[in-house]
């Protein structure tokens, strides 16, 4: 088991193009390791720190560096680890089971393409960040739910937009990211309610 292939997938900020890189499982827990972008700028690296890694992959979603700690055990066995953008908690890298990261990875070209295709990817980017720290306020007090009684939300973020979308039944809200009166209006809510599937 000393020699299981792990895969490595993520999306590089600059050139846009997804980066996959495969790994021993001993050959990651020997050393630190860097996957390069083939155009030569975004790099992820992953360094054993006693039981954890230190990750610092390069954003395809926001374009930042993220770092993040990742347990060891995650990242050499089983279906490993995916981490996600702390801007627009999208998912950003793959580390693990090579079917999963491929598959995966597909994934993240594919919404990485729809990003490119609306070409400024918010309307007003001051607006959509005031509009993600006010959500990232009210869920983080619990402020969202489902009628189905659902609790907290994933979210996923486009041009005029952020769709708020329930854990357990699918059910979406739309918060529209715009203007400052969508902002106004979202700054009075506490709580918001996901009106559930349908
Ligand atoms: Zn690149
Ligand atoms: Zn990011
Ligand atoms: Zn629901």
């Amino acid at each position: 088991m000393s020699e299981e292939t792990r895969a490595i997938g993520y999306i590089c900020p600059d050139c846009g193009k997804p980066v996959y890189a495969e790994r021993t499982a001993f050959a990651l827990s020997a050393a630190a390791v860097g996957v390069v972008c083939a155009c030569g700028h975004g790099e992820l690296t992953a360094e054993p720190a006693g039981d954890t890694y230190r990750i610092t992959v390069p954003c395809g979603v926001c374009g930042g560096d993220h770092r993040a700690e990742v347990p060891a055990k995650k990242l050499l066995r089983g279906g490993g680890v995916a981490l996600a953008c702390p801007q627009t908690r999208q998912l950003c890298c793959y580390i693990g089971d090579v079917y999963r990261v491929e598959a995966a990875l597909r994934d993240l070209e594919i919404a990485a393409e729809k990003k490119k295709d609306n070409e400024d990817p918010f309307v007003d980017s001051v607006i959509m960040y005031e509009v993600l720290s006010e959500l990232k306020e009210i869920t983080a007090r619990d402020g969202v739910s489902c009628v189905c009684g659902g609790r907290g939300c994933s979210m996923e973020v486009s041009g005029a937009a952020v769709d708020l979308i329930c854990p357990d039944c699918g059910g979406r809200l739309r918060v529209p990211a715009a203007t400052s009166e969508d902002l106004d209006r979202l700054c009075c809510q506490y709580t918001l309610t996901i009106r559930g599937r349908g």
